[in-house]
């Protein structure tokens, strides 16, 4: 049996909701490609997404903590994965499309530098006089024109939407309102990080999940968990508890989106964007998002997170770490720019040797920066 671009074309038809973004309604792409014979445009960009390598070296990045002993904590590719997965549940719940939220969630972080926020803040500073670092934008720099796969243009040549969820990332307001598959995405990636989080933390001894459950989300959640399981203790308390955590706040969130959506009858893409610009809602236009009583929980969580966890000695003391390793190897390089792959060589004589130099230094994993630094300065 052959299949066909009409197929996907149909089965689009069947499952999705008319205020899902289809594909045969896609802007294309910048470079024009011929139709795949049996795959979606927003499979292939998927597909690109997971053969890059940039999506690869995520397994070997910081997502918040780097240089604890242990492997029980996240990666930025573990961290992607958990909300790719949510934010599938959410797609299949509101009938979105679900290959181009997978490829949205499954690129939201490939511009993270190596060793997480400190990392960006890091090549943020370095690049100051150069319009700066982030790796929103990085993610893009990345899609459009860094990863080099394909003999026939620069980049992954991913779908126009594709390219635009991102920019929206960037928070600078040139992007277009955002779509429902985008909105997923963010509030599956918040959703994601408060959790795991929370849960790496404990794991490693920064806070305690009776310090976590005098917060009222989280005593909501453990409450419910008690009406279900009865009395747990300890560990099984905890997966149980962040496991409501995360499952509530996503049923919340489809049966809010669920209502908005009648509430406003809001029946295609174009009314989607039209809320999002014209609402007043607390939500800011996003129907993808949670009640004000969640919203505020959610807040709750952050702060406490941000002072126990983000700010804690143990973060920052790594911070002050990798902000010399990464500003010594950054001036190395901007020294001897011979001494980079021919890509960045040559875009280092193109554009000025500091961004070339972020570019390949945010490129690197973890591990390869460190055995960069050691090659480079000879230091481990
Ligand atoms: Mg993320």
């Amino acid at each position: 049996m052959t299949i066909t671009p009409a197929d996907w074309q149909s089965r689009e038809a069947l499952i999705l909701a008319p205020w899902a973004m289809h594909a045969h309604a896609s802007r294309g792409r910048v470079h024009a490609e011929q139709p795949h014979p049996f795959r979606s445009p927003y499979q292939r960009d998927h597909d690109r997404i997971v053969h890059s390598a940039a999506f690869r070296r995520l397994a070997h990045k910081t997502q918040v903590f780097t240089a604890y002993p242990g492997d029980y904590h996240r990666s930025r590719l573990t961290h992607t994965l958990e909300v790719t997965s949510i934010a599938r549940t959410l797609a299949r719940a509101l009938s979105l499309n679900e290959d181009l939220v997978e490829t949205l969630a499954l690129a939201h972080d490939i511009g993270h530098p190596p060793l997480g926020h400190a990392g960006e803040d890091t090549l943020n500073e370095l690049l100051a006089g150069e319009g700066g670092f982030n790796h929103n934008r990085q993610a893009l720099r990345i899609m459009e024109f860094l990863e080099t796969r394909y003999p026939q243009f620069p980049g992954l040549n991913l779908s126009l939407e594709v390219l635009e969820a991102q920019a929206t990332r960037k928070r600078d307001g040139t992007a277009p309102p955002p779509l429902l598959e985008t909105q997923v995405v963010d509030a599956a990636d918040s959703i994601a990080y408060d959790t795991h989080d929370a849960d790496d933390a404990i794991e490693l001894g920064l806070l305690t999940l009776d310090e976590l459950i005098e917060l009222p989300l989280v005593a909501d959640a453990a409450a419910r968990v008690r009406d279900r399981y009865g009395l747990l203790i300890g560990v099984e308390l905890r997966r149980a508890v962040l496991h409501e955590l995360v499952d509530f706040q996503v049923a919340e969130l489809i049966s809010c989106a669920r209502i908005t959506l009648a509430a406003e009858s809001i029946n295609s893409v174009a009314l989607v964007r039209a809320f999002f610009t014209t609402s007043a809602s607390p939500g800011g236009g996003r129907i993808v998002t949670p009640s004000d009583l969640v919203a505020t929980g959610k807040q709750q969580l952050e702060q406490f997170l941000f002072q126990r966890v983000y700010r804690s000695e143990q973060v920052m003391r790594v911070r002050v770490a990798v902000q010399d390793k990464i500003s010594r190897l950054f001036g190395w390089y901007c020294q001897r720019p011979a001494e980079m792959p021919a890509g960045y060589r040559q875009r280092a004589l193109d554009m000025g040797a500091p961004r070339s130099v972020a570019d390949y230094i945010a490129g690197m994993s973890d591990r390869y920066l460190d055995w960069e630094y050691q090659r480079c300065l000879g230091v481990g």
